[in-house]
């Protein structure tokens, strides 16, 4: 079973899972290793509320790492969420914590989520450019994470809204970014949540992630973005084969922040 590197507990806002619980789901798909990714989004209006408490989160994290230390690797990790005018705050941040893994997402567009349908009322047509280009200043000036979490996470929800959408539409708005990823030593998440939330293929898309290992991209990371254990791990084998079919090898997991590459 490959390892999940992108998930959420009770520490994340928008979850009320138990990190327990997780893990437990995690020992029975026979996981070796998994890494909670809790939300950080600073400096954000929301009716959620995307701070982490990063005391409480470490102590109990730590405490969960040496109880189930027999049954399963634990990872402390976070979903820090980049904007392009809080850089040095960013950088701040995880110069500041002990983490294994630091997942960078694009949550916000100057202050709208477009899991909400105002960003659409308002960006209309633009609605996917927008978000691709403010992906690339917010990984320009805060060049802080490991990974790029769900590269097209505006595909998730644009739908309704009428948008297509595809690699091909929006290749030129893609493209610098996944040479900015490469460019800068870092990898790009393979986020299953796109799948579990009924797309046909992960975030980013397939065609996205072909592009990426064309342009050069090698270091890749799995996570499910599971809110709750119903989706941990969800379609890993087949995600693993299409992206061995795509030219993968091997896919990285973090540790005190270094990728250790796992055959795929
Ligand atoms: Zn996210
Ligand atoms: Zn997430």
């Amino acid at each position: 079973m490959y390892i999940d590197a992108h998930l959420h507990s009770c520490f994340s806002g928008d979850s009320e899972t138990p990190p327990e619980k997780q893990i437990e789901k995690a020992i029975s798909l026979g996981m070796k290793r998994m890494c909670f990714t809790d939300h950080h989004d600073p400096c954000v209006e929301s009716d959620v509320d995307f701070e982490l408490d990063y005391s409480s989160y470490f102590s109990k994290m730590q405490e969960l790492k040496e109880k189930y230390a027999k049954f399963i690797e634990i990872g402390i990790g976070v979903e820090l969420g980049l904007q392009p005018h809080i850089g040095e705050l960013l950088k701040n941040i995880t110069s500041k914590y002990p983490f294994d893994f630091v997942i960078g997402s694009i949550h916000f567009v100057d202050g709208y989520d477009p899991y909400y349908p105002e960003y659409f009322h308002i960006y209309k047509q633009k609605a996917y450019r927008t978000y691709f280009q403010t992906t690339l200043e917010s990984i320009k000036a805060a060049p802080c994470f490991d990974s790029l979490g769900h590269l097209d996470y505006i595909a998730r929800y644009g739908g309704p809204f009428g948008l297509t959408y595809s690699y091909d539409e929006y290749a030129d708005s893609i493209d610098p970014i996944l040479r900015e990823v490469i460019d800068g030593g870092r990898a790009l998440e393979c986020n299953t949540g796109g799948l579990s939330r009924g797309l046909s293929d992960p975030n980013p898309c397939f065609d996205a992630l072909r592009r990426y290992k064309e342009l050069g991209g090698e270091l890749i990371t799995l996570g499910s973005d599971a809110h709750d254990p119903s989706t941990l791990g969800y379609r890993f084998d087949e995600v693993g084969e299409r992206l061995r079919a795509i030219g993968f090898t091997h896919y990285a997991v973090y540790k005190g922040r270094k990728p250790e590459m796992m055959s795929l």
